[in-house]
């Protein structure tokens, strides 16, 4: 029996890239990804800084990785301890302080369970805080710096949903090169705007999840970044 449909930003906006992509990798996992340097200093940061904030085990000064294929990247961690310190000030007694907090809704925008059957969006805040009426939602960004106010859109939105006693809510991406911050305010009376702009996006995405068919969308990715060699539009991946 196939899985039930479900959805998170990124998958979302795999399949919005490239349906036939987005199968091959992410559906029918016929093709393994192999996990690029990058993405591993991505983990490796965000572990580094759940690990700060949870327990407070210091921060090293280099993170650095090697991937599968021996390539190396590192990361200056500068900068972050006075970061975290300033966010962590904000809080006090009254305030919940969650880290990589997994947020699953059913398609009723109730919480339920990550694994559940009747899951239907699910997102992770790296660091939020969360006090009375207002929360402060932290994502951790390793790459070039681009804001992307959707995902700020739906982590505020999926956040008012699971602390019902919030009404303003300001979402941001700390980007861990620079020490550079992209942050939006949404308030309880942005929900209804925000899901009218996502959920044809999420039918779209559904309708191609219940018919199976996943349609190629060339573009720049198909000359060397996409592993999906049996398409036509491939042309030669440069992993
Ligand atoms: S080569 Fe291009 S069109 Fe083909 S699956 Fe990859 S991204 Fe899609």
């Amino acid at each position: 029996m196939s899985k039930p449909f479900a959805w998170s930003y990124s998958s979302l906006t795999a399949f919005e890239t490239c349906p036939r992509r987005y199968y091959e990798t992410r559906v029918a996992k016929t093709i393994v990804e192999p996990q690029g340097a990058p993405l591993l200093l991505g983990n490796a940061a965000h572990k580094c800084l759940e690990l700060r904030v949870s327990r407070g085990t210091p921060i090293p000064k280099l993170i650095q990785v090697t991937a599968t294929d021996g390539s190396t990247v590192s990361q200056s961690s500068e900068g972050w301890e006075t970061m975290i310190k300033a966010i962590l000030s904000k809080a006090d007694d009254s305030t919940e302080t969650v880290v990589e907090r997994q947020i699953c809704l059913d398609d009723r925008f109730c919480e339920t369970d990550w694994f559940s059957k009747t899951a239907w969006v699910r997102g992770v805040i790296d660091l939020g805080l969360i006090k009375e009426t207002k929360a402060l939602l932290v994502d951790w960004k390793i790459g070039k710096r681009r804001l992307d106010s959707d995902q700020l859109q739906l982590f505020s939105a999926l956040a008012m949903h699971v602390w019902p006693k919030l009404e303003r809510v300001v979402t941001g991406f700390v980007w861990l090169k620079n020490n550079d911050v992209d942050k939006q305010e949404f308030t309880r009376a942005d929900i209804p705007e925000i899901w009218e702009r996502f959920l044809p996006r999420v039918k779209r995405m559904k309708q191609a999840f219940d018919a199976s068919t996943w349609p190629e969308r060339p573009s720049g990715l198909c000359k060397h970044w996409c592993p999906v060699t049996t398409c036509p539009h491939n042309g030669g991946y440069e992993s």
